[in-house]
């Protein structure tokens, strides 16, 4: 449908190309009558479908099809490589722009909040992720791995993903796409065990069953846990769905082995429930972790004073994100989001997923949040004041205001070059062999501005 009594298109800038930036852009281009630019902090789009989502699961890469049909859409502009906060500032953006969506989800880890969790060894899984998934902010990490155990800490998908990545064989990831010194340090790692640490309960743990049970067929790692930490059943009073998540969980644990036997695989992945962290020892870098004994009363988490240590080198607390703040852009500090009201932070301000709710949901949990920015956007900028002057300069504006600060951009085509390398360069079995530096997928492009900036 053609939007009305509109002599020239809306323009809308998103910010940040994840899932949410994608799907919000989806949701504006089904009415019509917009223009949109994809503004992107790195050359490459996707966000945490390229950073985060584990490469050796491909298949739920494949969602960046549908992505990459938006980013072809004649209406879609994509601005690589030009970061909100260090290339232009929120002021400036909504200056040029009817509406502008803040799609920039949470990247950084959430603290522990323990004695010596800033020692070198101790790596949030934002940064140990974005390692093996050759996200350039951490090309260079070059996490500890020379120790024979690893503790991850957290009960959720991101810790079993963290978990199998660091037992799986070479041969089990030669057909993912994972980053090729991360590759390469994990196989030479004399890593033997990597130890889940939960606070709570199988029951409590938020692992989706197929992630779990993946874990059982692992070629070079066995699993094992202590069947006393599990429930005998599981509660009747919990609610139905809940209910069903848990046995099945269950189920899956009740099949793993117990502490103590062995089967000779190279590595092995360690439940331990119960457990919460108490510090990280060590003088220069990570010796260990000291942990307490949990035990639920009542509903509430207790500590029941016996404690423990694991000698370890390497530590990944997987306990959640918080988002950054952006200099302009009001922020809540207690939950680690953008300050917002059902997405809308201010007149012709929207944001989505991550950035918006906080870091949960599946890819697909972030839909909902683009129609309804869609929705408030439609209606606000149709109804107010910006409706009537109609004279923002929109991406004319964007393109002189990135030429006037030598500020160059990689364009989609750009991308479509870097992604074509990338798949060209893959080794046998793999999608493909990613480049881990801004630097050099810059090189690749025979101008750096990607044929679109200054
Ligand atoms: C380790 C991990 C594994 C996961 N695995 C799965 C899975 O298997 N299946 C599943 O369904 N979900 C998975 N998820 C969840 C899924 O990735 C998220 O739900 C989704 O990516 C959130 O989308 P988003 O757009 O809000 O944020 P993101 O995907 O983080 O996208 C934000 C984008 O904004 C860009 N950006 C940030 N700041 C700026 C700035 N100042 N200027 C310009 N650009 C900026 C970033 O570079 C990034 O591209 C996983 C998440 C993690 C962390």
């Amino acid at each position: 449908m053609a939007r009305s009594g509109r002599p020239k298109p809306l323009s809308v800038a998103i910010v940040g190309s994840g899932p949410s930036g994608f799907y919000a852009a989806e949701a504006l281009l089904r009415d019509g009558g917009v223009a949109i630019d994809l503004i992107e902090r790195l050359p490459s789009p996707f966000g945490l479908v390229r950073g985060g989502v584990a490469p050796d699961h491909q298949s739920t890469k494949q969602v960046v099809r549908a992505f990459e049909r938006t980013a072809e859409h004649r209406a879609v502009a994509y601005f690589g490589h030009v970061e909100l906060g260090r290339d232009l500032t929120i002021d400036e953006l909504r200056g040029l722009y009817d509406a502008v969506v803040l799609a920039v989800g949470a990247p950084a880890d959430r603290p522990l909040g323990i004695d010596g969790e800033a020692l070198p060894g101790v790596v949030g899984s934002a940064a140990f992720v974005g390692w093996y998934n050759g996200h350039p902010d951490f090309a260079a990490l070059s996490p500890p791995l020379d120790g024979r155990r690893a503790v991850v800490i957290g009960n959720g998908n991101v810790a079993l993903d963290v978990a199998r990545v660091l037992v799986k064989s070479p041969a089990e990831m030669a057909v993912s796409d994972i980053a090729e010194d991360a590759s390469a340090a994990i196989a030479a790692s004399p890593l033997e065990e990597v130890v889940l640490l939960g606070r709570r309960g199988p029951l409590e743990a938020r692992f989706s069953q197929k992630e779990l049970r993946e874990m059982g067929g692992l070629e070079a790692a066995e699993v094992a846990l202590d069947p006393g930490q599990l429930p005998a059943a599981v509660p009747e009073e919990l609610p139905e769905r809940a209910r069903r998540l848990a046995e099945r969980n269950l189920a899956v644990l009740r099949g793993f082995r117990a502490v103590g036997g062995g089967t000779g695989k190279r590595r092995r992945v360690r439940f331990e429930f119960f457990a919460r962290p108490l510090a990280v020892l060590g003088r220069t870098r990570v010796e260990a972790l000291r942990w307490e004994r949990t035990a639920l009363v009542d509903g509430r988490l207790r500590g029941t004073g016996e404690t423990g240590e694991l000698s370890c080198g390497l530590v990944v607390p997987a306990i959640g994100y918080r988002s950054r703040r952006i200099p302009g852009v009001p922020f809540d500090a207690a939950h680690g989001r953008l300050r917002n009201r059902e997405g809308r932070i201010g007149p012709g301000l929207y944001c989505v997923g991550w950035c918006r709710r906080g870091p949960s949901g599946v890819i697909g949990s972030s839909k909902q949040d683009g129609d309804q920015a869609a929705a408030a956007i439609r209606r606000e900028c149709e109804a107010g004041p910006e409706a009537s002057q109609n004279g923002k300069a929109g991406r004319r504006g964007l393109r002189r205001l990135l030429a006037r600060r030598a500020v160059t951009w990689v364009d989609y085509p750009a991308w479509q070059a870097i992604d074509a390398a990338e798949r060209a360069a893959a080794p046998a079995g793999a999608p493909r062999r990613k480049f881990v530096t801004v630097e050099d997928m810059l090189a690749l492009l025979e101008r750096p501005s990607g044929g679109g900036g200054a």
